[in-house]
């Protein structure tokens, strides 16, 4: 591991401008995806400005919102009372992620941060555009199971590993942030980007920007809201496909729906269009398979990632039946 120099600050502004100050430097909270990332030589900082004395763990309702500090653990937001009620698919997908004793020590700002699970991203050793631009993608043509079907790029295929995320992006929620520049609001929609040409570009941050906590509404939409989790083993593993939705149901019919998607995308992935195939109408074996090819109309398959499609549509399907309460 690189050496580096660390720094332990006392307000949100001071941490702001240690890191901001230095294009080397990052911020470290429960440390446990950056400190795997470091150790295997696949992220390198001159400076670790380590935040955890500051005053961001809360979790606190105030009328239609609920805000979430950006050192709150996950554990703790999986369990609060509010999230519990109000916000289902938050908790859910926070229980799914990872093992009881990450969810312990792991913040939700980091989180929503966390590289992605690629193999060769992981690996010093290989190529990979998003740790060494301009170095190629090995998983193009290698090995690709994992990988993303929607939202991808030839310079990069990686799946977002958050299940949090994921959760977030259906109940519109919005990250808030302290930076060089002063504070921000940006919509989860917004925070993460599309690799492009410049997969090594991940959200919408700039350096020496700070996420400080994230917000999310509370609708009678989000009380009804749920996530399902497939994956390898039933713990402390990543999302092979992964399904968010909230749901307002009545009389048999859909008045409005939110669905996102982990494990098939590059970022949390919205699909407007599997929800437009839903909006008005009832659940049945017909309007959910059109929301199904709807929602990967475009997708680009490899070899080893194909079967992701037809999973997806059988997720979507059997999670909106149990979610809706429609056999
Ligand atoms: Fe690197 Fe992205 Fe290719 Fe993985 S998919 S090797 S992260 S460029």
């Amino acid at each position: 591991m690189k050496a580096f120099e660390y720094a332990g600050p006392r307000t949100v502004a001071d941490a702001v401008q240690l890191v901001g100050e230095r294009p080397g430097a990052g911020f470290i909270a429960g440390g446990t995806d950056l400190l795997n990332l470091m150790k295997d030589g696949a992220q390198a900082h001159d400076r670790i400005v380590d935040i955890n004395a500051l005053p961001l763990g809360d979790v606190v309702q105030t009328g239609n919102v609920i805000r979430i500090g950006a050192l709150a653990r996950m554990a703790d937001v999986a369990a609060h009372p509010a999230v519990r009620k109000a916000l289902p698919v938050v908790s859910q997908a926070l229980l799914a992620s990872a093992s009881p004793q990450v969810r312990n020590m792991a913040a939700i700002g980091g989180n929503i941060l966390q590289r992605t699970r690629c193999g060769y991203f992981r690996d010093a050793g290989s190529a990979c555009n998003k740790r060494i631009p301009g170095s190629g993608c090995p998983a193009l043509e290698g090995q690709n199971r994992g990988h993303a079907v929607l939202g991808g790029s030839d310079h990069c295929i990686a799946v977002h590993p958050s299940d949090f995320a994921v959760a977030l992006l259906a109940l519109d929620a919005v990250v808030l942030t302290q930076g060089p520049a002063g504070a921000r609001r940006i919509p989860m929609s917004d925070f993460h980007v599309l690799p492009g040409t410049t997969p090594q570009r991940e959200t919408a941050l700039a350096h020496g920007e700070l996420v400080v906590g994230v917000e999310v509404p509370v609708t009678a939409m989000a009380a009804k809201s749920g996530y399902l989790k497939l994956r390898d083993r039933a713990t402390f593993e990543f999302a092979v496909v992964a399904v968010a939705a909230a749901l307002d149901l009545r009389g048999g019919v859909v008045r409005d729906i939110r669905l996102t998607f982990g494990g098939i995308a590059t970022k949390p992935w919205r699909s407007p269009e599997a929800e437009n195939e839903l909006r008005g109408k009832r659940i049945t074996d017909e309007t959910l398979a059109a929301a199904g090819r709807a929602l990967t109309t475009g997708a680009i398959t490899r070899p080893g990632n194909a079967f992701k499609v037809d999973l997806v549509h059988r997720a979507l399907a059997g999670h909106l039946r149990e979610l809706g309460g429609v056999r």
